[in-house]
């Protein structure tokens, strides 16, 4: 009864904020503007910057705001300027959009829908974007999804995406926003332009990713397995039932699927000594070391370091990968691009191709999921 109670209280505290159907998203959050120009291209925008005066813009108008000091200064180019703590752009139809070109000079124009925020903050000016969830979603697949061709393809990326943005949508809450635009989040480089990924999201419009316990999984995905996926635990320590390795026979042949890497025998000894390796070096076979499927640690004679850990050091395209001593040098030979984890995209796009479907791409990556409504999440607090 007292758990049901909790469960219910959960439901109640976090369910209004996703049904909303809104996300609000910071924007240009890697590049600290110092001013924006921001321009209307659907529709029709209210400005109001809390000071009794109340602007109308439209298609083709520019308002340019700029930091100053603590304050905000806007300028429209019929209208005289005026200075204010922050100022709001609210669109007016059903349809509108505009555009955002930041710090003068730079060349970044970006397409955005929705509302706007602007507000000064430790030196910067904050840019918030209230915009549909749905249209979120798309401009993040295309952001982050690839250079796939297929719409089950996309319709995955959407799913993975948007468990994403509902699992850590309190990520940001204390700064006002739910997720930034970069990867910290996930990457959004505003509205997407393709119509098969804007399809996609549509098409799976609320859908995202549960555990059996009905709590959002952590929709990890990379480049490339390799040909076998990584268990969570041999790469982030923390074990979920969901992301197990599984053997994908589908990315071999994809643009990432084997990669190699030389580096002098004597680079090599002074990584090894450094990571605590102090056998003998006489014979360089002794570093000889096959990795035929996963495992987590590179091992010669007694002493073992974890693969991952020497992908990190020199920076590799991956953790699964043999060694091969060949005269005064190593050769690692790799497969795949990423840490493994998930799903993997080069082979989430062939199983497209050959006619598999989105669910069946997800069932195939993320063991004993179960693909549902937002509505049907569990949210745990503070996870
Ligand atoms: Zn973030
Ligand atoms: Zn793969």
């Amino acid at each position: 009864m007292f758990r049901r109670l909790i469960l219910v209280l959960f439901l109640f505290v976090v369910y209004p904020a996703f049904t909303s159907g809104q996300v609000r998203v910071r924007l240009f959050s890697l590049q600290s503007p110092e001013s924006a120009v921001f321009s209307v291209t659907k529709g029709k925008y209210e400005v109001n910057a809390f000071n009794n005066e109340t602007l109308i813009v439209t298609k083709g108008e520019l308002v340019i705001i700029t930091r100053y000091n603590d304050k905000l200064a806007v300028k429209t180019r019929n209208a005289d300027g005026f200075l204010c703590d922050s100022v709001i752009f609210t669109g007016k139809t059903d349809e509108d959009s505009f555009s955002l070109r930041i710090n003068g000079k730079s060349p970044v124009r970006q397409s955005y829908s929705g509302d706007l925020q602007c507000l000064p903050d430790l030196g910067t000016l904050v840019l918030i974007n209230s915009c549909d969830v749905e249209e979120y979603i798309a401009g993040v697949v295309k952001a982050e999804g690839g250079t796939g061709k297929n719409k089950e393809y996309f319709k995955t990326q959407a799913v993975i995406a948007r468990t994403y943005m509902y699992k850590y949508f309190d990520k940001h809450s204390a700064d006002r926003y739910n997720v930034c635009d970069n990867t910290h989040c996930q990457a959004y480089n505003g509205l997407s332009s393709d119509t098969l990924i804007n399809r996609a999201a549509m098409e799976t419009q609320g859908l995202v990713i549960l555990a059996p316990d009905s709590s959002l999984i952590i929709s990890a995905f990379h480049s490339n397995c390799g040909g076998a996926t990584s268990s969570s635990e041999d790469v982030w320590l923390t074990s979920q039932p969901y992301l197990r390795s599984v053997v994908d026979p589908y990315c071999l042949s994809s643009g990432n699927a084997v990669w190699e890497k030389s580096l002098s025998l004597k680079d090599w000894l002074v990584f090894m000594k450094k990571s605590g390796f102090n056998g003998s070096t006489d014979d360089p076979s002794v570093f000889s070391f096959l990795q035929r499927s996963r495992v987590t640690d590179y091992r010669t004679g007694s002493f073992t370091i974890p693969l991952r850990t020497i992908r990190t050091e020199m920076n590799l395209r991956s953790a699964f990968f043999s060694v091969v001593p060949e005269g005064d040098s190593i050769i690692l030979k790799g497969k795949g691009y990423g840490h493994g984890v998930g799903l993997c995209q080069e082979g989430a796009m062939a199983m497209a191709t050959k006619g598999f479907n989105y669910r069946q791409i997800i069932d195939f990556y993320y063991f004993g999921v179960l693909i549902s409504d937002i509505k049907n999440a569990v949210i745990i607090k503070n996870e």
